[in-house]
């Protein structure tokens, strides 16, 4: 007699083994494969703890296409990527007078470096027009030569010389370091007060 290997493992497990069999590993949940589901993959957002049992070969294929995302709102989604971004790592920011206001009267955002670069691209270029014939006050002179300038000192060259000076502190340029750290906040907040008079 042929031995089939249908009927030859059934008769070798007891009814009550074979039940026990299934219940641990039911069968793959996807669609039209019978094959036992031994892996578990997780069901996703909002049903943490829950799992689809797939076979091999269907588990790889579910986690292929996978979407954690999935049923996140769209923000919740951001904030993860930002933090993915940075490491979970606290960002840098200067120190404590850096959510105070500044001389322009801007809340400076708590934790945040300000728009170093790209100076805001709020239309500053006519600021200036027509102001360099008045005095340079006290306070702006002290400004620029913490800028490193003298009251010589175009709106252009202003701009380019905050640039490079936030470029050349910056911890990021010096491997995290935060050493200039007074040094930098005090470029700053000489940029910003003459950015607040229109300086520059
Ligand atoms: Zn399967």
């Amino acid at each position: 007699m042929k031995l089939d290997s249908k009927y030859f493992d059934k008769i070798r497990v007891k009814p009550g083994e074979e039940r026990t069999v299934r219940d641990k590993h039911p069968n793959c949940e996807w669609p039209g494969c019978t094959r036992p589901g031994r892996h578990k993959a997780p069901k996703g957002r909002n049903q943490e703890g829950q799992f689809h049992a797939f076979c091999l070969e269907h588990v790889q294929q579910y986690n292929k296409t996978y979407n954690y995302f999935d049923g996140m709102k769209d923000d919740a989604v951001r904030d993860y990527q930002k933090e993915a971004q940075t490491g979970h790592r606290p960002t840098w920011k200067l120190g404590q007078n850096s959510s105070t206001m500044n001389s322009a009267g801007r809340r400076a955002k708590p934790g945040s470096f300000r728009d170093p670069f790209n100076l805001l691209g709020e239309g500053e270029e006519s600021k200036r027009a027509g102001t360099s014939a008045r005095p340079v006050r006290n306070a702006e002179l002290k400004a620029l030569h913490t800028l490193g300038l003298d009251e010589k000192a175009t709106k252009e060259k202003v701009r380019a010389q905050y640039k490079t000076l936030v470029k050349r502190l910056h911890p990021d340029a010096n491997n995290g370091s935060r050493a200039n750290e007074d040094t930098l906040k005090a470029v700053i907040q000489a940029y910003d007060y003459l950015r607040s008079t229109g300086f520059c």
